[in-house]
């Protein structure tokens, strides 16, 4: 690990100037034009990441969409999943971890989750998607701003200095509203978990129901202060990355 500043690129900086004020599907057009076919879409089907879904399906654009298969998924998520993939003429890759849960349980103990959820979240997300991002030029993210402290940092487009990309993120502008306005006005299918107090859905050993008034994501690692899976955290020490396209 090589501590680098977070050098200007005036290419990334301009684009993300240039798409401050574009709708979403402005946003995918134009990563699509850029970067297809080395384009990447992880979702973990919320519901910021399926309007995401509904729009790139919606334009046909050449992006490798997937999700993190954990393998402790609530089973009402994978029933979307298969759902969503008879819904759209896309197919949503599976990306796994490298040790399935009785591996994971011989080589760490039993549910990790429980006493590490950081080294768990490292096994069965952070190092899955690396592996998924290599080879592509950008990835595309459903952040919102307004979610985390740390989120709200975030730019439109912005090199992704954790996994030395660009990363894209289309709804940073956006809020839950809009995001629900989107999803009823064209009759998007969602985590019926949405309905029984999730707002935000994660892992099942990880995730549970919020009560009226708290934060939205306080139900993710409830009791810990964890709270991202470090797929869209900032660190402050940062791995190489190669050259700005
Ligand atoms: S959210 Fe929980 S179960 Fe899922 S990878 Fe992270 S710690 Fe493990």
């Amino acid at each position: 690990m090589t501590r680098i500043a977070a050098t200007p690129e005036p290419g990334v900086i301009e684009a993300s100037q240039r798409l401050e004020g574009a709708t979403p599907g402005e946003t995918l057009r134009w990563a699509a034009l850029r970067y297809a076919p080395r384009l990447a879409f992880a979702t973990g089907f919320g519901p910021e990441g399926l309007v995401l879904l509904d729009l790139i399906a919606r334009d046909l654009l050449s992006v490798d969409v997937f999700t993190l298969d954990t393998g402790v998924l609530f089973p009402e998520t994978y029933a979307l999943w298969r759902k969503l993939e008879q819904r759209y003429p896309l197919r949503i890759r599976a990306v796994r971890p490298a040790l399935d849960l009785e591996e994971q349980a011989a080589r760490h103990g039993a549910a990790l989750w429980e006493r590490e959820p950081g080294r768990c979240c490292g096994i069965r997300k952070v190092e899955p998607l690396a592996e998924a991002l290599r080879g592509h030029d950008a990835w595309i993210s459903a952040i919102r701003a307004d979610q985390t402290v740390d989120r709200a940092s975030a730019r439109v487009v912005e090199r992704d200095l954790r996994f030395g990309l660009v990363k894209v993120n289309p709804l940073l502008a956006w809020s839950s509203e809009d995001v629900w306005g989107y999803l009823r006005e064209h009759d998007v299918p969602t985590n019926p978990l949405h309905e029984r107090g999730y707002p935000s859905i994660g892992c099942g050993p990880c995730t549970s129901p919020v009560r009226p008034g708290e934060d939205p994501r306080a139900g993710r690692w409830r009791g810990r202060v964890k709270t991202e899976c470090g797929l869209h955290a900032r660190p402050a020490v940062l791995p190489s990355s190669p050259s700005p396209r």
